[in-house]
């Protein structure tokens, strides 16, 4: 009974066909199709293509109890600015319970409009919690990859595990995105993408790059709509987003180097960059599987976010960059000025850390998983009495931080692990009460995954690194790979898995795990397993 709208046979997929389903969607589609129908004139009734317009895969991502939000974007031409002519296109969904989906158990049409580059978001609703789901989507004639993904228990709800991956910066010129080939096999209920999901800068002129970008520094909507098209045509990316739901948050990357609120990197005219930043918003919500409640409107975007994985886990997703003051002291890595200590500087601005501390403080999950992006642990990199730190991290803002650890340290939820992304780079901290004093309270833990591809092939150890550690008695690991962190959770505890690829600037090279560290129930600080 389900094979009538996605069998196979083309002729039925014809115009009117499409057409029909449409209005047969029953009362509250027809209200909400009309609604859309005053946004734009004009509707594609025979959709028909020049080539895949499913050339950018299919995802899923923010779920729910009771549903996922289903994303696709129609690109027969994705480099070049997607291939549509300018009308909106009815797409049909369904779900199912089996992979080949033949038990359907939920189908709807959403309209791709050309406002949105023709990006897809479905929000499935009256699904059954904490249970797998397989999608398709159709067009004209076109049928999609089928995705699997996978909804979340019912709040508050008895959960006895969860699997999931995190990952961060994947510089498609810098290195292949095997790492995402390895993620698809593993067993996860959900990926976790922390930012940079690609990068805004030029064609590198190195010809030791892998492969390399379409054209100049990313500027206009056209720009990073077909940026992010040319990461989304990746292989092992589009795997990756195929076999889980995901969710994601930005970094600077998605719009430009160390940006901080209005200010860009090399203080361009503030109206000028909030401009490119609503043109950069834009193409990423159009990229991505998330919620109408994210839809920019100009240059503001409400990214941060909260879902919650019944009893044993609540994430709290950050955005770290569209609130940030501007890093003190000229940015870079230095002792810190006099400016790195105002009290007003933010990393969130005052709504979102209002947001966050609330968010911790009513949460009743075992484990409170913070995701955001850049490192909150001290690291102190001058060698010696003198102490050296990062502005574009946390380290640049330690009143902000510290506001974060007084309230770990006095009200106790349960559990804090932050994960985090950015530097390239693996590493496990204890957050302490006091960086500068080692017999301070360890108020939470702090696992940092490192880049997809970002930095190339990269290495074990940095000596460099080696020689600052003693500075840093709170860091247990450093590792300078490639990969994703694997967490498994239970009631009891959290383990992290430092899943690492050997290269990146050659295809197929195998994962392995480098390091685990495990946080025990009701006890701070990551110990090493094994
Ligand atoms: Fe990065
Ligand atoms: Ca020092």
């Amino acid at each position: 009974m389900n094979h009538f709208e996605f069998e196979r046979d083309q002729e039925r997929h014809q115009s009117a066909s499409v057409n029909r389903r449409v209005f047969l969607l029953g009362a509250g589609s027809l209200v909400s199709l009309a609604l859309a129908g005053q946004l734009t004139s004009r509707v594609l009734a025979a959709p028909k293509f020049s080539a895949d317009p499913f050339s950018l895969g299919v995802t899923s991502g923010d779920p729910l109890p009771d549903g996922v939000v289903l994303w696709t974007r129609l690109a027969p031409d994705p480099l070049n600015g997607g291939g549509m002519t300018p009308e909106r296109v009815a797409v049909e969904w369904q779900v199912a319970t089996d992979e080949k989906m033949q038990k359907v158990v939920q189908r709807g049409t959403a309209w791709a409009t050309p406002e949105l580059a023709h990006s897809v978001h479905a929000e499935v609703r009256g699904l059954q919690p904490n249970r797998w789901y397989w999608y398709q989507f159709k067009v004209g004639a076109a049928l999609s990859p089928i995705g699997r993904t996978r909804t979340a228990p019912a709040i508050g709800a008895r959960l006895d595990r969860l699997a999931f991956a995190f990952a961060s910066c994947q510089h498609y010129e810098q290195g292949l995105f095997t790492a995402y080939q390895h993620m698809a096999a593993e067993d996860l209920d959900l990926v976790v993408h922390l930012g940079d999901y690609i990068y805004e800068g030029g064609m590198s002129t190195s010809n030791n790059r892998v492969r390399q970008h379409n054209g100049p520094e990313i500027m206009t909507l056209a720009d990073y709509r077909n940026r992010h098209a040319l990461y989304k045509t990746d292989p092992h990316l589009q795997l990756a987003h195929r076999n889980f739901p995901w969710v994601v948050v930005w970094d600077d990357h998605e719009v430009d180097n160390n940006y901080a609120g209005v200010i860009e990197e090399h203080n361009a005219p503030r109206e000028d960059f909030l401009k490119r930043r609503a043109q950069a918003y834009q193409a990423y919500y159009e990229h991505m599987p998330l919620r109408r409640s994210s839809m920019p409107k100009g240059p503001d975007m409400q990214l941060y976010r909260r879902l919650s994985y019944g009893n044993l886990a609540e994430f709290l997703m950050l955005d770290t960059r569209q609130y940030r003051t501007d890093q003190p002291c000229g940015d870079g890595s230095k002792v810190r000025c006099a400016e790195a200590f105002d009290p007003n500087a933010t990393m969130t601005g005052p709504q979102q850390e209002r947001w966050l501390l609330d968010g911790l403080s009513r949460s009743r999950a075992r484990w409170n998983v913070i995701g955001q992006q850049v490192m909150m642990a001290q690291y102190d990199s001058g060698v010696g009495e003198e102490q050296k730190f990062s502005m574009d991290k946390w380290d640049g803002y330690p009143a902000a931080r510290n506001r974060i650890l007084s309230f770990l340290l006095n009200r106790r939820p349960s559990n804090p692990i932050v994960i985090t992304g950015d530097i390239h780079s693996n590493w496990v901290a204890d957050l302490k009460a006091d960086f500068d004093n080692p017999k301070s309270a360890t108020v939470g833990t702090e696992f940092v995954g490192t880049s997809i591809s970002t930095s190339g092939d990269g290495s074990d150890t940095r000596p460099q690194v080696q020689a600052q550690l003693p500075e840093n008695p709170h860091i247990k690991f450093h590792n300078s790979q490639r990969g994703y962190v694997r967490c498994h959770i239970t009631p009891q505890n959290w383990q992290s898995d430092y899943r690492v690829v050997s290269a990146v600037t050659t295809p197929n090279a195998p994962i392995t795990t480098r390091a685990s560290f495990v946080v025990e129930n009701g006890k701070a600080g990551a110990q090493r397993a094994e």
